[in-house]
């Protein structure tokens, strides 16, 4: 669309991370044409619809750079058990769900996100031929991957670990057939990468197959890395290595690669994926359900990676994950206020299109860029007073802040109401979906055991 946006307070996170007042842009298609004074903007385009931003600030779309939309079927049950829930109860679910099952879980999570002031999911899971096409009907910017192993994740939560290359070719076929059908569909704003779900679960043979397919398609990589003991403990019992090791060995020590995790990497394992340029992403909210995320997040500073965030499973809110992570970055320094707020809010736009090689087209508000954009409310009681506006939706903000989200030239939500969803109806449909699900895991699966009482509220 082409409109220009008025009277904004405009966080750029140019360079300089500039904060423009009484700011004007213009959108122009899917792209911004200028960003600039308002009255000149305004007097150099009279016939474009204006859209008054007095009382708001507009930001970088929310970068989710490591998500599991679907995993909101999990929301509510498994955050309390103290298990593996990633073999427990992640791995089995999404095999129980059908497609139209997991897009309306997969379109929850995008919703949650749009009103989040998310305008891009960078989402690895399973299955994503099936519903990929429902997720981009929501308007968001996607970066989809099937999230690749060649052990039967299905069997890890019985102790078996054995190699299965039918199983990994599955995924193997699912990932070409993902990059066949909807790479670079929608206008560009649906993509594929490559993902190898994590070091426990990936043979080299896998890794290898991963890394031809990147680099015959030109497609970052992710992987999950050093995520739980049990993970460093296998890598360690096969392959006689560290998680970080093992991937450096096999070509995934790159500055192609997004890591999700780090939990358990040592220092020296830390020198190694910095040299080699691997970016890191944090999931500090959702990695400290069971107490503060004890990742080494200051070294890792300290080395010079690139550090964006994700929510990971069973939330969207990037609000938390910027809370959580200021305090469990700082946590890993000692007690005090390194990092500030700017360094959190970095790895929540630009450092999230770094990570994936689209700074030049993603993460910041510049002439030439994708409009890409969330809009604050400033007169919000929770940032009020505004002195550093930045510092304060780190510290206070939350998704009720946010009042439109645009992608791609596009609104997503206009002034609270989200138009690319029917919302009442997705929700009401989600929670019938989440029984039904539920229900059908536990029947099929008698060794999974529900992983707390549980009452169903009808909503
Ligand atoms: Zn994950």
């Amino acid at each position: 669309m082409d409109m220009l946006m008025k009277n904004a307070v405009v966080v750029t996170q140019d360079d300089d991370r500039r904060v423009l007042h009484h700011t004007a842009i213009l959108i122009k298609g899917d792209r911004i044409a200028a960003v600039g004074p308002t009255r000149e903007i305004e007097h150099a385009n009279p016939q474009v619809p204006v859209y008054d931003c007095t009382g708001k600030a507009v930001i970088p779309g929310f970068i989710n750079s490591h998500t599991h939309t679907i995993l909101t079927v999990l929301r509510g049950t498994v955050e309390d058990w103290d298990g593996n829930a990633v073999y427990g109860y992640m791995s089995p679910v999404s095999y129980t769900m059908s497609a139209e099952e997991r897009t309306v879980m997969a379109v929850l999570g995008v919703l949650e996100g749009i009103r989040c002031g998310t305008t891009m999911f960078v989402d690895p899971f399973r299955h994503v031929t099936s519903y990929a096409e429902g997720m981009a009907r929501t308007g968001a910017r996607l970066l989809l991957s099937e999230n690749c192993a060649d052990v039967n994740t299905l069997k890890i939560r019985r102790g078996d670990y054995s190699e299965d290359r039918e199983f990994g070719q599955t995924f193997l076929d699912r990932t070409v057939e993902g990059i066949e059908r909807f790479h670079n569909k929608h206008g560009g704003r649906l993509q594929i990468q490559i993902a190898a779900h994590a070091t426990d679960n990936c043979s080299p043979w896998m890794l290898d197959q991963l890394t031809a397919l990147a680099r015959k398609h030109n497609m970052p990589r992710t992987v999950h890395l050093a995520q739980s003991i049990e993970e460093v403990r296998q890598v360690r019992a096969r392959w006689n290595c560290t998680p970080a090791e093992f991937l450096d060995h096999h070509g995934w020590a790159a500055p192609d690669v997004i890591g999700a995790h780090w939990t358990y990497c040592t220092e020296g394992d830390i020198d190694i994926l910095a040299e080699k340029g691997v970016h890191f992403v944090h999931c500090p909210a959702n990695s400290s359900r069971r107490g503060p995320h004890p990742v080494r997040a200051g070294y890792i500073r300290d080395r010079g990676v690139n550090v964006c965030f994700g929510s990971d499973n069973m939330t969207e809110d990037l609000f938390h994950t910027m809370k959580i992570g200021l305090i469990v970055h700082r946590g890993s320094y000692g007690l005090g206020i390194r990092p500030q707020p700017e360094a959190i809010f970095d790895g929540m736009n630009r450092n999230g299109a770094i990570a994936i090689g689209r700074l030049d087209d993603l993460g910041t508000i510049e002439a030439g860029k994708k409009a890409d954009l969330a809009i604050v409310n400033l007169r919000n009681p929770s940032l009020t007073p505004v002195i550093n506006l930045v510092g304060n939706l780190v510290h206070y903000g939350h998704p009720g802040v946010v009042e439109s989200t645009i992608c791609d030239g596009e609104w997503l939500m206009r002034g609270g109401k989200v138009l690319t969803i029917d919302e009442q109806a997705l929700v009401k449909e989600a929670q019938l979906v989440t029984r039904r699900v539920w229900e059908r895991m536990l029947a099929q699966n008698p060794d999974i055991p529900p992983p707390r009482p549980w009452q169903w509220i009808e909503t």
